[in-house]
């Protein structure tokens, strides 16, 4: 062990990076990590979290105007978008600086550069100095697909999105996933006129269908508009520095802001992984065991660089499974079943488990549970969105093998019912257990 300068180099101080990184020190390990831009990876810095911040702020819109309708005399209201961008920001840096605290409380050595592997025990870094290792962990994640066409530098992508000087009146996202409708929900919030623009004729490929169309039916009764079928020809910058997006289908889109949401690659370019004979697959991304070991037996990836499941909290559990396995004596491997996952946009979506159509073609025999209700809060406020509730079960054993919501506040509750659907319980245990009411949730406890 003495023969290297680490016990273990981590590439990437991300969600996942962080966790291996402290862990595997708390164990003994003498550890670096590198990381090139910011402490914290795209969760903390450009991604859920300041993205939920956003989320939140963007909601006010309407919590305002409900109010009126519970007796509050709400003045005019104007939104002023630096005090929400500064806010948000300085709450990165809040977090980004807890997250070195971490590192350094547990004697994790952080350098701030870019690494690169230069062999299955070297790490090299950009400002010259080379250091060995006898494990090497990447977790570089993943970064947004920028498309190839006439035009496509005057478009952004979530990197740049929470920087924004001034606030895009009119706004063309292209793509229908995650971020497409997350950021579609907070920039229509703000009051802009957002259009989306996907490559097929359906958001959020996936998801489960009942609940994907309600999202899309209450989104395009908002006013989000959406063009489908549609491919990005050029984009022409605008005397007065506005956009004009042409896309194949439809009308030129005029925009002041283009936002690419087209999906994220592994971030494995120019990383030197062909140095130490590290395979990867045809999306580019690190091919891993269960282990998280490469083709490399010294090197190991985790999180969006595998492209296994590109989310924070599995991201987590890899750097965690990691440090117990090489470092701690407590082998063991991530669980990938029942993940449950959230589209946080307007209103939120929220799923665990089979889709109404995997478990068709997985089981054959199923039966489906749906509630399609109109929040209390909603009725009220004579907002005449529907929450829709749906539960998947084995007809043979009665399991509830999946469980899917859109509805006010769906990923908070349905991240309680996911140890439900996890442990393995069936439609009849929910049955047995008492509403609490009122609620949303209890919706799921009363389905017929
Ligand atoms: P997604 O994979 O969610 O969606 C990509 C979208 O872009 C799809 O609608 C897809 O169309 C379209 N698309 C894919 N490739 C191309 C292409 N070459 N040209 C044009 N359109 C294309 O990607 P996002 O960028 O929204 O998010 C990346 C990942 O980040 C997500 O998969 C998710 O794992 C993670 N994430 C998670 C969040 C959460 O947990 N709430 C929030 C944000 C991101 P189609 O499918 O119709 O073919």
């Amino acid at each position: 062990m003495a023969d290297y300068d680490y016990d273990l180099f981590v590439i990437g101080a991300g969600s996942g990076g962080v966790r291996a990184a402290r862990v595997s020190a708390a164990y003994g390990a003498k550890v670096a990590v590198a990381e090139e831009h910011r402490v914290g990876g795209t969760c903390v810095i450009r991604g859920c979290v300041p993205k939920k911040l956003l989320v939140y702020g963007a909601h006010f819109a309407e919590d305002l105007a409900d109010a009126r309708r519970f007796g509050w005399k709400v003045p005019e209201c104007a939104f002023d978008w630096p005090t929400l961008r500064d806010n948000v920001l300085a709450e990165v840096d809040r977090l980004n600086g807890i997250y070195i605290n971490t590192l350094n409380n547990n004697n994790v050595e952080i350098i701030n550069d870019t690494a690169t592997v230069a062999g299955p025990h070297e790490v090299q870094l950009k400002s010259g100095r080379t250091m060995t290792a006898r494990t090497i962990l990447v977790a570089t994640g993943a970064w947004p697909v920028i498309p190839s066409f006439p035009g496509a530098e005057h478009g952004i992508t979530s990197n740049e999105v929470f920087h924004l000087d001034v606030l895009p009146k009119r706004v063309v996202i292209a793509g229908g996933g995650y971020i497409a409708n997350e950021f579609a929900g907070i920039f229509h919030e703000f009051g802009a006129h957002v259009t989306l623009v996907n490559r097929s004729d359906q958001i959020l490929r996936g998801y489960d269908e009942q609940i994907r169309d309600r999202l899309l039916q209450i989104s395009m009764t908002k006013g989000i508009e959406f063009r489908f079928n549609a491919n990005f020809e050029k984009v022409e910058k605008q005397e007065d520095g506005s956009l004009m997006v042409h896309v194949t289908n439809a009308e030129p889109i005029p925009a002041d802001m283009l936002l690419f949401a087209i999906g994220r690659r592994p971030k494995t370019d120019g990383l030197g992984l062909e140095t130490a004979g590290v395979a990867l697959d045809d999306q580019g991304a690190i091919k891993v065991d269960g282990d998280s070991r490469s083709s490399c037996e010294s090197i190991f990836a985790i999180g969006d660089v595998t492209n296994r499941v590109q989310l924070t909290p599995v991201a987590i559990r890899e750097g965690q499974a990691f440090a117990d396995t090489q470092f701690g004596g407590k082998p063991h491997r991530v669980d990938y079943s029942a993940i449950p996952s959230a589209v946080f946009s307007n209103p939120p979506m929220a799923g665990v488990g089979m889709t109404e159509a995997e478990a068709r073609n997985t089981l054959g025999a199923v039966k489906v549970y749906t509630s399609d209700f109109r929040p209390m809060k909603n009725v009220l406020a004579d907002r005449h969105e529907r929450a829709l509730y749906k539960m998947i079960v084995a007809a043979e054993t009665e399991k509830v093998v999946g469980l899917h919501m859109i509805g006010p506040d769906a990923p908070e509750i349905l991240q309680a019912a996911a140890v439900a659907v996890k442990a393995g319980l069936t439609k009849q245990d929910f049955d047995d257990t008492v509403a609490l009411h009122p609620s949303m949730a209890e919706e799921l406890v009363l389905l017929r």
